[in-house]
């Protein structure tokens, strides 16, 4: 998946749980941003051009990387509340209502912001895992395997059911972006509605549709 299918399928998840109207919008920024964490090992692009592909799907997708980075995302969200900082940068900025929920002020000072933060970032990378499994392949490229166990384990998954740049998930998740912006009160069950489209569109071009 791109980087903006990775993004809205960590929100879209959040919203889907509710974790906006429980732990405020942080939560949901967070779920966004750790979303697209395992692809930190395509900077193997710039140092290694030969070793891309041994790389990337492989250092940042897999189960240590996740952890590592779950728990450095949520230290420091928990010591220096940085989406906070960012969210009241964004809002001087383009003179947005200042919205600190009344979480986000308890959140950063209990042991419970950090579980909170700590677990949204680890199941946000943990989708993406999937999320790249199921779309490899295509126009003459390979199927590129994710290894989650590395470095314990060199084995490979991947379950192509769309190939690489299929616009389908993007037009899915961004209409489901579009429709909850527009009827913010009904965000829970559009983006459930959402994820289950995406699900759906990726059983039919599996089963109905193959490529
Ligand atoms: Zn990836």
């Amino acid at each position: 998946m791109t980087t903006p299918e990775h993004t809205m399928v960590g929100i879209h998840s959040a919203f889907a749980l509710g974790l906006h109207r429980r732990y405020g919008w942080q939560s949901v920024a967070m779920a966004g941003i750790a979303s697209n964490v395992p692809d930190w090992d395509g900077i193997a692009m710039f140092v290694d051009m030969a070793r891309f592909e041994s790389i990337h799907r492989v250092w940042g997708h897999n189960f240590v990387s996740i952890l590592l980075t779950s728990i450095l995302l949520a230290v420091t969200q928990f010591r220096w509340d940085w989406l906070g900082r960012i969210g009241r940068l964004f809002a001087d900025r383009f003179s947005i209502p200042k919205q600190d929920s009344p979480y986000s002020l308890t959140a950063a000072r209990s042991n419970f912001g950090f579980l909170l933060f700590f677990g949204i970032a680890f199941a946000a990378q943990t989708v993406h895992l999937p999320c790249d499994m199921v779309v490899s392949g295509g126009s003459g490229l390979n199927d590129w395997s994710v290894e989650p166990w590395w470095p314990f384990s060199d084995v490979g998954y991947v379950y192509p059911m769309i190939p690489w740049g299929d616009p389908g998930p993007t037009l899915i998740l961004m209409s489901g972006a579009v429709i909850a912006a527009k009827w913010p009160h009904r965000t829970i069950i559009i983006s459930r509605s959402t994820i289950g489209a995406l699900l759906v569109y990726l059983l039919v071009r599996r089963f109905v549709t193959p490529v």
